[in-house]
């Protein structure tokens, strides 16, 4: 077994994943890496090695929950150890609740509040037997804010929160600490897609007067990770340049 601790970090091929996993690479960790396209996990399995990290690159959709218990298994078999799971994979599909479409509904629900369930299911076994784990998930500050547009993706970070703490009152007891994440606006392909005109109306709403940076997700995910967070557990903790206070 390798000294170095292992981070699973899904939807690590770009964005707020990718950077969680470059934070965790140059922090000395080895990773084990998924994302739904061979070609980019692939890309950014290469530059987390050009870090000095060892990479298990797995395509796996999230949403098939045997796929994600076999990743959970395959990366314990190759690395011998599991110390964090960073559930990081989500999606958006938008739309007024009026018109929205009950397949938009699913697809959200099941990449980002059903998929936290498979995988942290599926790690409290070795993070028991080691007694000691992290299982971070990351949310969103529109959790707590709502958004017009955004039903199915507020209720699927809702329902993340809501587990992060049921779960945090499970497993506290085993030496597992289970954290959210709720990021504010930052700017990846996700947050792309917005007008110039909609995300200027937007950083008005954002003392700080920017949209975060993935690193600014990955340094507090690098911190839930960290013995100095030993004490930390059941909380969701906002990174949103006072957006939401
Ligand atoms: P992004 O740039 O769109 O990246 C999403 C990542 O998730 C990609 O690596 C994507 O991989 C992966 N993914 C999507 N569906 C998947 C599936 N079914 N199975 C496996 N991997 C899948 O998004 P982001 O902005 O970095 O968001 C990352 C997380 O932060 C999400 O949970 C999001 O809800 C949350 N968040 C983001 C913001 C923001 O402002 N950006 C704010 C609050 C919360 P592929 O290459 O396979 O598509």
């Amino acid at each position: 077994m390798s000294d170095k601790k292992v981070a699973i970090v899904t939807g690590a091929s770009r964005g707020i994943g990718f950077a969680i996993a470059e934070a965790f690479a140059k922090a000395g960790y080895n990773l084990a890496i998924c994302a739904t396209r061979e070609a980019t996990v692939n890309a950014s399995a290469d530059k987390l090695k050009a870090l000095g990290a060892e990479v298990l690159a797995m395509v796996v959709n999230v949403t098939d929950g045997d796929a994600v218990k076999t990743m959970v298994q395959d990366t314990v078999k190759h690395f011998g150890r599991l110390d964090v799971l960073v559930n990081n994979a989500g999606i958006t599909k938008d739309g007024l609740a009026m018109r929205m479409k009950a397949d938009d509904w699913q697809a959200v629900i099941d990449t980002n509040l059903t998929s936290v369930f498979h995988a942290s299911q599926a790690v409290l076994r070795p993070m028991m037997k080691a007694k000691v784990g992290r299982i971070i998930n990351i949310s969103s500050v529109v959790a707590s804010l709502g958004n017009a547009g955004q039903l199915n993706y507020c209720a699927s970070k809702g329902g993340v929160d809501a587990m992060t703490r049921s779960m945090a009152h499970e497993v506290g007891s085993r030496g597992i600490t289970v954290n959210a994440i709720a990021p504010g606006f930052i700017a990846t392909d996700m947050t792309d897609d917005m007008t110039d005109d909609a995300k200027k109306s937007l950083t008005t709403r954002i003392p700080l007067g920017r949209l975060g940076a993935p690193k600014d997700i990955a340094a507090m995910a690098l911190f839930l990770a960290s013995d100095d967070a030993a004490y930390i557990t059941g909380q969701v903790i906002h990174v949103n340049g006072g957006m939401y206070m």
